[in-house]
């Protein structure tokens, strides 16, 4: 019989790795000029995005391959790998880029895109200029 963690295998194999090329950190849901300003100033940074999952949570994820990922796609200290690399998926989900939904609600990967998406929102994000 075929289980969640099966396929996950299946997945991970096929997979090159993409959960080893990034850090992702929660953020606050932004919901004041200070947070738009600072969900700005991330996305004026190259290799800088930010996104909010399809658990409505926003995080800020930088890309950054891990210094043990091999040139095959492998964890190249598996013995040695963090709890967080143990844990994830957790057991109750399949990765969420292995499958075929994208994994972002919404994804901005530069600060136009976060602007015009608060223009069509009609937040009011600009400050004052002095
Ligand atoms: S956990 Fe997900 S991102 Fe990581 S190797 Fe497996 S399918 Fe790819
Ligand atoms: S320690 Fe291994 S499993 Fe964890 S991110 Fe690095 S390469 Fe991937």
């Amino acid at each position: 019989m075929s289980t969640a963690s099966d396929s996950q295998t299946i997945a991970c194999m096929k997979c090159k790795a993409r959960c080893c090329r990034h850090v992702a950190l929660q953020i606050e849901t932004p919901s004041c000029k200070r947070d738009y300003d600072n969900i700005r100033w991330f996305l004026l940074h190259k290799g800088v995005k930010v996104f909010k999952d399809h658990d409505g949570e926003w995080l800020i994820e930088f890309d950054a391959r891990c210094e043990n990922l091999t040139k095959t796609h492998r964890c190249g200290d598996y013995e040695n790998r963090p709890k967080v690399c143990r844990d994830y998926p957790a057991s109750d989900h399949e990765c969420e880029f292995g499958s075929e939904r994208s994994p972002y609600k919404l994804l901005f990967t530069n600060a136009g895109q976060f602007e015009k998406y608060l223009d069509r929102k009609k937040i009011d994000w600009r400050w004052k200029k002095l």
